[in-house]
């Protein structure tokens, strides 16, 4: 039987609370989440209690990581069912926090994010990661976990915040855990509730062009630049409206690679009508 779920709204009260469990000599988890909780957001809750004593979500659509034109003010927000999984899936904090909380009035300061966020979604997404990189460092400094879990949904985000973390020497262990899926193939998001149904269909086609470009390059295909633009053209053929990158990098840098080595990284952007998806898989 999982304990209550204890819901705080303050950095206050999650600081107090947190003071009290980790008497317990438990290691405390983080799991850091813009709600419209899915399959994949609950793995990381799993994956925390498996290595922590204590596990704290949040819960927060940050401001600061979305552009103007973006999905802010539509973002779904589904908190009654998040408690619900939350609690059934056995966290043990949730932090609600309003955007007040993490911005007071006359807020001024960010993080400049590491190097490795200015490719790929940086060049679409100018300013996201420099809010992402802000918000989750607030977020360690409230809850100081022992370890934070993040997806490799964002895997471009799991490079960032590592790098942010040592480069500032936050003292906290970074988990990335692997991509949920349906059981067709796309990959679990909250952005997945904009599509209907035809666009759905046409969201599998990068999944599929993922598992392509994966067999091309288990199959000995070198050709970075051949292969980056038959995916890219295959996301087209398949219906998505614009393709922002179809990339094979670097596991770690994220540098393209002209040449394929393994093991690399497959990462592709698109937009399905007005929803953005991004997805990515790692091939040894
Ligand atoms: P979000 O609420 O979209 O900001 O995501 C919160 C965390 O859940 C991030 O670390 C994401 O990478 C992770 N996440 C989102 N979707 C998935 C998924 N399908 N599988 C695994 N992790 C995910």
């Amino acid at each position: 039987m999982n304990r209550q779920l204890l819901v705080v709204n303050t950095l206050v009260e999650l600081r107090e609370n947190l003071k009290t469990l980790r008497k317990s000599g438990h290691k405390v988890g983080l799991v850091p989440t813009m709600g419209a909780l899915h399959r994949g957001h609950l793995s990381l809750v799993s994956a925390s209690k498996r290595e922590c004593g204590v596990t704290v979500a949040t819960i927060f659509v940050n401001p600061t990581q979305f552009a103007e034109g973006e999905d802010l003010g539509k973002y779904p927000r589904t908190l009654d069912a998040d408690l619900e999984l939350l609690q059934s899936a056995g966290a043990d904090v949730v932090f609600i926090p309003e955007a007040d909380e993490m911005y007071p009035d006359g807020f001024s300061t960010s993080i400049q994010p590491p190097d490795v966020a200015q490719k790929l979604e940086g060049e679409f997404r100018s300013t996201h990661f420099s809010g992402v990189c802000t918000i989750v460092l607030k977020l360690l400094n409230a809850a100081v976990p022992d370890v934070a879990f993040f997806g490799q949904k964002d895997y471009q985000q799991a490079c960032v915040i590592g790098a942010m973390v040592q480069d500032l020497n936050f003292p906290a262990e970074i988990r990335v855990c692997p991509i949920v899926r349906d059981e067709d193939g796309l990959a679990l998001s909250s952005r997945n509730r904009y599509l209907d149904d035809d666009q759905r269909k046409i969201a599998l086609t990068l999944c599929e062009t993922l598992r392509w470009a994966a067999e091309e390059i288990e199959s000995g295909e070198l050709d970075g630049h051949l292969l980056m633009a038959e995916m890219r053209q295959q996301l087209i053929d398949g219906g998505v409206d614009s393709v922002d990158y179809a990339a094979i990098c670097h596991p770690n840098t994220l540098e393209i690679l002209d040449t394929i080595e393994t093991p690399a990284v497959v990462l592709l952007a698109a937009h399905v009508g007005t929803t953005r998806l991004i997805d990515n898989c790692v091939v040894e």
